[in-house]
């Protein structure tokens, strides 16, 4: 997937390890997930999350799809 740039390609910001709450809209329901470890631009807000965590908020996304939940928030770490 994407990679974490070293500075900000949209505003040329400085880019720092931080959190993010990550939403996900399932047509099933709706997944947050907060606390979740991201790298975010100091300038503009933009946000990346790196591939491991990717991996991990997809599992959770598919198991709250088996699940069937309506609104299912959580955080990570
Ligand atoms: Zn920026």
């Amino acid at each position: 997937m994407n990679r974490i740039p070293s500075k900000c390609p949209i505003c040329e910001g400085k880019v720092e390890s931080g959190k993010t709450t990550f939403t996900v809209d399932l047509t099933s329901g709706i997944v947050v997930v907060r606390n979740v470890p991201a790298f975010v631009c100091t300038q503009c807000g933009e946000e990346w999350i790196d591939d491991p965590t990717s991996v991990k908020l997809e599992a959770i996304a598919a198991r709250a799809k088996e699940q069937n939940a309506q609104i299912e928030v959580m955080a990570m770490g």
